[in-house]
């Protein structure tokens, strides 16, 4: 697909494209739903992701088509745009729009996008396409952003001009993301290190449940809620900002705070969570992947059980995996409500273990789960020929 991108920029546009951008997908290798509570993550960037094509144009408008999708957009240079439905085009048109805030020279752009990574399936396809194009504007017109700026205008697109309140994590992954590397991220200060990610016989397994997540931005946005109840509460007797600036044994001093049994379980799974992310750089550190592994799981069972955001498809996934013994950890991944799972699995052992799974699910689910091994990639760039076309 990816050579045959340039032709069709070709057809659609009848000229050349000038460059092309790409920006990785992400998977979270443990700290789920922690970025929006100042917390730890450590995700990674993936090899699948969006690959942006573009080329000026003399007619002042800006063009968008993506391969994926089959509505297109014609619009002229404004000083701000307005979200358009529900379309795909709203996420670079989003970018744009808070691009030309500070009205800079701009001409207009043809651009044809094309994602091989899975669509809505919780790997980041949206931030991956937000990030490409605030990366490709401020090269292309010189906006003279920082990447960390340029990260700071993809979450707000997600935030205010698409509705869904997520945190940093995913727009920092694909922008920072280095091969063989997992960023240690401190959603609240924005320190990170990319920390070595030796996989040694095991990859990195990712499960696509198949499972379109519907529920997701609503229970999202719900979980932020409960998070900000939670916090307020224990702000009565603690001077935090954060539900991640306190250790398990303080929360466990003033969780008596928190009267709403659903809301504590929620601010439990944040504590310990954000623990367990300490514990796994340490085994990651020490290339511990068994301890790795305990802490994948029992990331997933606090997911499962205190955060509610799993559901039958990713909880057999990680019930298969449990059974398998070439698999050393596995969780679902992304904000959850199906979506993706990932599993460390010994590498000579992939198919045996797609095979088990795809039975085991397809009897349970009633369809079946796509299996992916990938690599952990660079964030975004330019890509030079040869990288398009190979
Ligand atoms: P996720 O980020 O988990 O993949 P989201 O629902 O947050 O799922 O974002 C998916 C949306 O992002 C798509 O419905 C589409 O609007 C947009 N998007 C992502 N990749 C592409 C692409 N290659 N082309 C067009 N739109 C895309
Ligand atoms: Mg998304």
């Amino acid at each position: 697909m990816k050579n045959n991108l340039h032709q069709e920029f070709q057809k659609l546009y009848h000229k050349e494209a000038q460059h092309t951008f790409f920006s990785p997908g992400r998977v979270n290798l443990i700290g789920e739903h922690i970025d929006y509570n100042g917390g730890l993550v450590m995700p990674c960037a993936i090899t699948l992701g969006t690959y942006m094509l573009t080329a000026p144009n003399d007619d002042q408008v800006f063009r968008f088509k993506s391969v994926n999708f089959n509505e297109t957009l014609e619009i002229p240079i404004q000083n701000s745009y307005q979200k358009n439905g529900d379309s795909w085009f709203n996420y670079p048109l989003g970018v744009i729009h808070y691009f030309v805030k500070g009205s800079q020279p701009l001409q207009g752009l043809d651009m044809l996008y094309y994602g091989d990574i899975p669509i809505g399936s919780g790997l980041s396809s949206s931030a991956s396409i937000e990030v490409v194009t605030a990366f490709a504007f401020n090269e292309l017109f010189k906006g003279g952003f920082s990447k960390l700026e340029l990260v700071l205008m993809a979450k707000k697109v997600e935030n205010e001009f698409i509705g869904v309140n997520s945190g940093i994590m995913d727009q920092f992954a694909v922008a920072f993301g280095e091969e063989n590397k997992a960023l240690m991220l401190d959603c609240d200060t924005l320190d990170y290190e990319a920390v070595d990610c030796n996989l040694g016989d095991y990859l990195l397994a990712i499960i696509n449940t198949n499972k379109p997540r519907k529920l997701a931005e609503s229970k999202y946005n719900e979980r932020v809620k409960e998070c900000q109840t939670a916090l307020k509460k224990l702000q009565l007797e603690l001077d935090i900002n954060n539900l991640c600036e306190i250790d398990v044994q303080t929360f466990d001093l003033h969780k008596h705070l928190i009267t709403d049994a659903t809301v504590l379980n929620r601010a439990t799974h944040v504590v310990a969570e954000n623990e367990r992310v300490k514990l796994a750089a340490k085994a990651l550190a020490g290339n511990n992947l068994k301890e790795f592994g305990r802490l994948m799981y029992a990331s997933h069972d606090s997911l499962k059980n205190l955060y509610e955001v799993s559901g039958a498809e990713l909880d057999a996934v990680v019930e298969y995996a449990a059974t398998d013994k070439n698999v050393t950890g596995a969780r679902m991944t992304g904000a959850g409500f199906g979506g993706c799972a990932i599993a460390l699995v010994k590498k000579d052992s992939l198919d045996s273990f797609t095979q088990g799974l795809t039975e085991y699910y397809t009897a349970k689910i009633g369809y079946a789960p796509s299996v992916y091994s990938s690599l952990i990639g660079n964030g975004v760039g330019e890509l030079h020929e040869e990288a398009v076309t190979k």
